[in-house]
């Protein structure tokens, strides 16, 4: 276990069919890692179970981050150790402003201690004031070149598919996670607010972030450069690489990956 983010043999059903299944990958913070595979290739799925959520049944392997086998944690307790996820399909809550929203997680993030906290309320134990609150939010607001008015608006009520994306990054500029995975943070996205979206997650970036870029397209990639790119398929990895791989997959496409990873995608002794 030497990567900060450690996903060994992850088996994961949803709905009683088996999704993931064998599925490695190591990540180090400072890194930025693409996982690239066709639709309905697991990709969400994966995303959804690193989280917790409760429709995903993990049902053998580990994911090891900061010494603990974090799928034996609740989502909130995740979150409070580093774990962030922009959701490819980000939800409506009307009656929250996205200011009180946001205020809310980051309070949830730092002011409760988790059971493997020492804290007593002291030092990063405490949540912001108003003031810094406001002060923060102001200046990520600003990076991602949003409206300040936005904060008031009831999050995610009425937005576009790009404003709900930039609100998931300010979220992730909020929080401050040491893991961020973007579930295809580009669908959506016209070319400007890809730009911005991913300068804002460029800005970000420094050696205790590492951020897991999950994406159907090559385009986001030309903007946040991974330092390895990971296919997915059937469930699996089937292959990693530096960042040619994901050119090449514009190229081509994804039919011969299938071609030559298909069979073995399927596991030992069920090829034909
Ligand atoms: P991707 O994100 O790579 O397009 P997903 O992980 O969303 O793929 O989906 C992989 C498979 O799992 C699909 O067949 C999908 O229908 C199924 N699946 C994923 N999430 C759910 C869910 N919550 N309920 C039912 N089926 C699901
Ligand atoms: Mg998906």
């Amino acid at each position: 276990m030497t990567a900060d983010l450690t996903i060994n043999n992850l088996h994961v059903t949803v709905e009683g069919q088996e999704i993931l299944k064998g599925l490695n990958l190591e990540m180090n913070k400072g890194e930025v890692h693409a996982i690239m595979g066709p639709n309905g290739s697991g990709k969400s799925t994966l995303a959804n179970t690193l989280m917790g959520h409760p429709a995903y049944h993990v049902t053998e392997g580990e994911v090891w981050f900061k010494g603990q086998n974090i799928l034996t944690l609740a989502p909130d307790a995740r979150s409070r150790l580093g774990l962030f996820l922009a959701f490819q399909y980000p939800s409506t809550i009307p009656g929250v402003s996205v200011s009180n929203f946001l205020r809310t997680a980051l309070n949830a993030r730092y002011q409760q201690p988790g059971p493997a906290d020492s804290g007593n309320g002291q030092g990063e134990g405490k949540g912001l004031s108003m003031r810094d609150f406001r002060d923060m939010l102001k200046s990520r607001m600003a990076m991602l070149k949003m409206d300040p008015g936005f904060a008031r608006r009831y999050l995610n009520d009425g937005f576009s598919g790009g404003e709900k994306k930039r609100v998931e990054i300010l979220q992730m500029a909020m929080l401050q996670p040491e893991i961020a995975i973007l579930d295809e943070t580009d669908s959506g996205l016209d070319i400007d607010a890809l730009r911005i979206v991913s300068e804002g997650v460029n800005q970000l970036m420094s050696p205790n972030l590492g951020v897991l870029v999950i994406t159907h397209y090559q385009r986001i990639l030309d903007y946040i450069k991974p330092n390895r790119v990971h296919i997915l398929l059937n469930g699996r990895i089937v292959l990693s690489s530096g960042p040619e791989l994901a050119l090449e997959l514009e190229e081509r496409g994804y039919d011969w990956v299938k071609e030559q990873f298909g069979q073995s995608a399927l596991g030992p002794g069920t090829a034909a």
